[in-house]
């Protein structure tokens, strides 16, 4: 995941800095939390829950494990299950489609929209049939997903909206941060996302208090009481060590989002004059840039040149989720969702962190422009 920045290198993401400067506080907090012996579900968690709900504007939050249990727990906490169809995007890492399949159901792929890579709302309504439970829209790099088409079509059609934000912490769409405008918003804390830990860790964001209430007994195991239990759940609980480092990172998430806008920044002025397409930002709203991905017409020449120059970069993504073998089954063909598959061709994704300097972007234009 992170690797060692080479003297003519970039990195294509690098903690280590960010890791030096939280250190002390992050360890101090443990030492409280070893001599309390409360490590799970404690205290941190508690109050993290509180402060990303007030942040994400959402009523309630619940800790998980991780970002793919945030999303089957939310598909069961909302009853989705076998014989149910969700409609997603195939432009995605494959855990949004897996939860669906985990629970039962069935991942049913629309393409997207060609500047956001999102969802596009029209293909989305063309697959909506009497087995469609729910509409899953990804907001895919931290780009907001087109929430207020979506949103109508889930109200028209009596549909559940989860919203998978794994990679878009702080996101919005118009001035509503992303996670509040779904039945539940689906986070991810693995260390490459916008709010990350130094671990694993997930979260669910929800207005609804039953929601609420089923999501915290399915993540302890379906317990109403201790040694009661009256349906299955998970082990998917967030630790206080995680929860710890999450509180003090969330307090300077404003910070790291203008610092990723900032190298996008940089990016888009060196870039925006070549033959390649630069990240569309929302026209109403905020982009929490995860990741900066690019359109290259020669994707695959610039990838072999910036490896070859130690410039860290990842394919994201490089097959629509929809020719996957292990949905083969489900009977897409290439051509069946054409953007899709046009845009797996030719997105390539640069490095992106907070703490990356003018002059490492410099070098990845540089190299960007040989080819
Ligand atoms: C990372 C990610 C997930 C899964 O999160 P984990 O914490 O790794 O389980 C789900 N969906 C998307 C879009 C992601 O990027």
């Amino acid at each position: 995941m992170t690797q060692q920045a080479t003297p003519q290198g970039v990195p294509y993401l690098s903690l280590q800095q960010e890791f030096s400067s939280l250190q002390e506080e992050w360890f101090s907090r443990i030492e409280s939390i070893g001599a309390s012996g409360a490590f799970i579900l404690g205290p941190n968690v508690r109050a993290f829950e509180q402060e990303a709900a007030a942040y994400v504007g959402s009523e309630f939050a619940v800790a998980v494990a991780n970002g793919t249990d945030a999303l089957v727990l939310s598909l069961r906490a909302l009853d989705i299950g076998p014989g149910d169809e969700v409609i997603t995007s195939p432009f995605t890492f494959f855990a949004t489609a897996e939860a669906i399949s985990v629970v039962g159901a069935t991942p049913v792929f629309a393409d997207i929209d060609e500047a956001s890579f999102n969802l596009d709302p029209a293909s989305v309504a063309a697959r909506i049939n009497g087995h469609t439970k729910a509409i899953l829209p990804v907001h895919i790099f931290g780009n907001p997903a087109d929430m207020a088409a979506l949103r109508q079509l889930a109200e028209q059609h009596g549909l559940k909206l989860i919203e998978d934000a794994a990679q878009a912490f702080g996101a919005r769409s118009g001035t509503a941060t992303v996670g509040s405008l779904g039945d539940t918003g689906c986070f991810s804390f693995y260390p490459t996302k916008v709010l990350g830990c130094y671990g694993d860790g997930g979260l669910i964001t929800t207005r609804d208090e039953t929601v609420r209430d089923r999501l915290l007994k399915l993540r302890n195991h379906g317990a109403t009481a201790p040694f009661t239990h009256d349906e299955l759940g998970y082990n998917s609980r967030l630790d206080e060590v995680q929860a710890a480092l999450l509180r003090i990172k969330l307090e300077k998430l404003e910070q790291d989002i203008a610092a990723r806008s900032q190298v996008a920044d940089w990016y888009d002025a060196r870039l925006s004059s070549l033959d390649l397409v630069t990240p569309r930002r929302p026209a109403d709203g905020r982009h929490a840039f995860n990741l900066y991905t690019i359109r290259h017409p020669r994707r695959d020449a610039l990838r072999a040149h910036l490896n070859e120059h130690k410039i860290g970069n990842s394919q994201c993504y490089p097959l629509g989720l929809h020719l996957q073998q292990i949905y083969a089954e489900l009977g897409y063909r290439p051509g069946d969702l054409p953007v899709v598959d046009r845009v797996c061709g030719e997105t390539l994704s640069l490095p992106i962190f907070p703490a990356m300097t003018e002059e490492q972007v410099d070098t990845v234009c540089q190299r960007v422009a040989e080819i």
